[in-house]
């Protein structure tokens, strides 16, 4: 997610919000000082404010203390946290990769909605100890029972991509042992709930609040369209897997010489090829790759003079074997967000594969309905 910035880090985990975060710090505060608090409570108006502002932060200490437990169940699990950043509907954790196993889903999923029923508990026990039930310090207590209560609930909704619907995901994938009918089942669900809330929000928009529900049709859209692009992202996943690498590779497959100058390589190689990268090689040993961004960093009166291996990347090298099969090539390139990967056979440079090359692939051999070739 673009657009954020880092605040600290907790257990090695970088936490970020998104600037979309702060637009609803303001709207929770302003809600809060002007319209909620003033209709349960008889303070000043700096009361308000201030109990407003703490509010909102503990929303936010919330919604990280939520994102936390999913972040590091998953690092006990040995899945690698990038950040967890925070935007205008809650919070994303960051991994580096899916769970491999329904149980490992399933535990990160569920601590999540855990936690934030945990908090709601806690406030709600505060709010029954003696005292006055009218300052801002209780008020404050019994509004963070309510938010961590609605954080726990909404989340399990059992519909993919809330947490509810990972759990429901891992439990049929743990069944069935098929992840791809997991994914499709809860990612339905999640669809469904989109609808609903769409619908909902749109009842009320007309009948009740226009704001109100203009919001929970907001969440409903947002709901459906990524439980939609899950499911057609497992389904091409799906279909990646069933081709191998080499079924692409290019049989005569263009490499370069590291001493060859720059203004050679775009004269002989990209001005003839489509491809915007080649592999380097010295005695048929891949020793680099080089792209037309790379060229570009170069003025052009100095192509002369410069050679391939000035420019060219050495490490760090992606690179798959021809029996990797195409998911595997495609989540490195996901990964590391670059165009392509060298395809490398015993230390030899094979050949070039770039997500274009995939994506074309895929379409081709879709639209012809070439059978897949099995792992
Ligand atoms: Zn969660």
């Amino acid at each position: 997610m673009k657009a954020s910035f880092k605040l600290f880090r907790i257990a090695g985990i970088d936490i970020g919000i998104h600037y979309t975060w702060l637009f609803i710090f303001a709207f929770f505060s302003w809600t809060l000082a002007q319209a909620y608090f003033p209709a349960y409570y008889n303070w000043s108006t700096t009361a308000y404010w201030v109990t407003g502002v703490i509010a909102s932060l503990l929303i936010f200490v919330s919604v990280l203390l939520h994102e936390l437990a999913h972040s590091l169940v998953a690092k006990s699990r040995g899945i690698p946290v990038k950040s967890i950043t925070l935007f205008i509907l809650g919070g994303v954790s960051n991994l580096e990769e899916e769970p491999q196993k329904p149980a490992a889903e399933f535990a990160m999923a569920i601590v999540g909605p855990g936690t934030s029923l945990l908090l709601a508990a806690i406030f709600w026990g505060l709010t029954r100890l003696p005292g006055d039930k009218t300052m801002p310090l209780a008020a404050v207590i019994s509004y963070m029972a309510y938010i961590n209560l609605y954080l726990g609930a909404f989340n399990l909704l059992p519909g993919f991509p809330l947490d509810g619907g990972r759990v429901l995901r891992s439990i049929v994938w743990g069944s069935t042992g098929s992840l791809s009918r997991a994914t499709d089942i809860a990612g339905r669900v999640g669809q469904f709930f989109g609808w609903v809330f769409i619908g909902v929000g749109v009842f009320l928009a007309i009948q009740v609040s226009l704001f109100s529900g203009l919001w929970i049709a907001f969440i409903g859209w947002f709901l459906n369209s990524a439980a939609d692009s899950s499911r057609k992202e497992i389904t091409l996943r799906e279909r990646l897997s069933h081709f191998k690498v080499r079924e692409l590779m290019n049989p005569t497959i263009e490499t370069i010489r590291p001493e060859t100058t720059v203004s050679e390589m775009v004269m002989n190689v990209f001005r003839r090829q489509p491809g915007r990268a080649v592999p380097v090689c010295r005695d048929d040993k891949l020793i680099g790759i080089v792209t037309i961004t790379d060229v570009k960093k170069i003025p052009q009166e100095q192509w002369n003079a410069t050679t391939v291996e000035r420019i060219m990347t050495a490490s760090p090298l992606y690179s798959v074997s021809p029996e990797d099969n195409l998911n595997t090539a495609m989540q490195l390139i996901v990964q590391h967000d670059v165009n392509q990967v060298l395809i490398k056979e015993n230390d030899k440079c094979a050949g070039l594969l770039s997500r274009a090359d995939i994506i074309r692939f895929i379409q081709m051999s879709h639209e012809l309905g070439i059978p897949r070739t099995g792992r």
